[in-house]
């Protein structure tokens, strides 16, 4: 007898385990570990935000159970700043729902959006937490492909008709995660026709919405026209204002699916504590230099550790997005190779591009979460290595 569901026991395993248990191992025989695995933020939230929360906490009235969507000062914050950054129109009541972090909200939606057995396109690479939260509703998962060819929009003719048939939903993430990809306004025009002539509810990730640079800016998937009718997106204060742990985002968009969400959320949570909303309403109608500044940082670091690993030979697409370089492992090595190659004889910590889907074999993810020095590190130790070498 076992007490643990098919559904749990069923997970992937968790990727980063294993790599972080061998970081514990050369950290205690003193090695000088390198991590750019993970891809949190280092740096502060802004100081504004955390005295908001700090003024909020001491209300007692902000103790009590949030409202179930979360409050209306947050709703109309995120309303406020769709307007502002894309001249987008949200009705705070019924387009904008209050998440707990969009790991959670993307999770609990793929249960108020699909049944049992439907089919989900998820992209391929792409984040490793959609998966798993298609397979814990009971959906199957059908690859999206994307590739370096054409900057990672979806090759959508690459989707054999069976799944496109079968498909109930599909989800898009740009500024992406782990390929660093952006993408234009055609790219979400040709998503809403893809999903409008499919009947698929287009479910766009945009995480990194603000965190871009060499002066692009992120398009909105909502600012195609008749976009609600058939999308909602997700945004996050995690990366935008590197408040990770604070576990608040939203999801803006098509009408019933946000009330769909909002029904079944309000059987499992109750919301987000009413200060960390008030706090991140106040981050999002906020001028946003520290988001300028904080981007700024991330640039000169992609700059660095681009300009970098060109000397080295390793090839990579100059990002202008995100917190991450997608580059090309040398010749002659795997994903998982190159990154023990860099682990043990370099103590670098780097994600192996298979751990986000199978057409991520043959690159690597490196996190720009370390001060720019820490970068100049990882390249005088690679310049160390042997990277011609063959390990096939
Ligand atoms: C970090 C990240 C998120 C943010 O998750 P939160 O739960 O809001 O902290 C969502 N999507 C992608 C692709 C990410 O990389």
């Amino acid at each position: 007898m076992s007490f643990v569901s098919d559904k749990v026991n069923n997970l992937p395993p968790y990727l980063f385990s294993e790599i972080q248990q061998k970081k514990r191992e050369l950290q205690a025989n003193g090695v000088d570990v390198v991590d750019l695995g993970i891809g949190a933020p280092d740096l502060p939230t802004p100081e504004f935000i955390i005295d908001r929360l700090t003024e909020e906490s001491k209300v007692a009235a902000n103790h009590r159970y949030s409202t179930y969507s979360g409050i209306k000062e947050f709703r109309e914050a995120v309303a406020h700043f769709y307007q502002r950054q894309y001249d987008v129109e949200l009705d705070p009541e019924t387009e904008v729902l209050a998440v707990i972090g969009s790991k959670e909200g993307i999770a609990n939606l793929m249960h108020a959006a699909i049944n049992p057995g439907d089919t989900v396109l998820v992209p391929d690479p792409g984040y490793p937490v959609y998966g798993p939260a298609v397979h814990l509703a009971g959906g199957k998962r059908a690859a999206l492909p994307l590739d370096d060819t054409n900057g990672y929009v979806p090759l959508y003719d690459q989707v054999d008709d069976d799944s496109i048939d079968q498909a109930k939903l599909i989800l898009l993430n740009y500024p992406g995660n782990p390929t660093a990809a952006t993408a234009s306004y055609e790219t979400f025009l040709e998503a809403i026709a893809f999903a409008e002539s499919n009947k698929l509810l287009l479910v766009h990730d945009a995480a990194y919405d603000m965190i871009t640079f060499n002066g692009y800016e992120s398009p909105s998937v909502m600012q195609v026209p008749g976009a609600k009718a058939h999308a909602v997106e997700f945004g996050s204060l995690s990366k935008s204002f590197n408040m990770t742990g604070w576990r608040i985002g939203y999801v803006v968009g098509n009408k019933e699916v946000i009330k769909a969400l909002a029904a079944f959320k309000s059987n499992i949570d109750s919301s987000q504590f009413i200060p960390i909303q008030k706090a991140a309403a106040a981050a999002l109608r906020s001028d946003f230099l520290d988001v300028e500044a904080h981007n700024a940082i991330y640039q000169k670091r992609m700059e660095k550790l681009y300009a970098g690993f060109r000397k080295l030979g390793i090839e990579a697409d100059k990002p202008n997005g995100t917190i991450f370089l997608w580059a090309k492992v040398p010749d002659g090595f795997t994903s998982v190779s190159f990154a023990n190659k860099l682990l043990h004889e370099a103590g670098v910590i780097v994600t192996p591009g298979n751990a986000f889907g199978s057409l991520g074999e043959g690159y690597f993810r490196v996190a720009l979460t370390v001060p720019a020095e820490r970068l100049e590190e990882v390249i005088e130790r690679m310049k160390q290595l042997d990277l011609k070498e063959v390990t096939r």
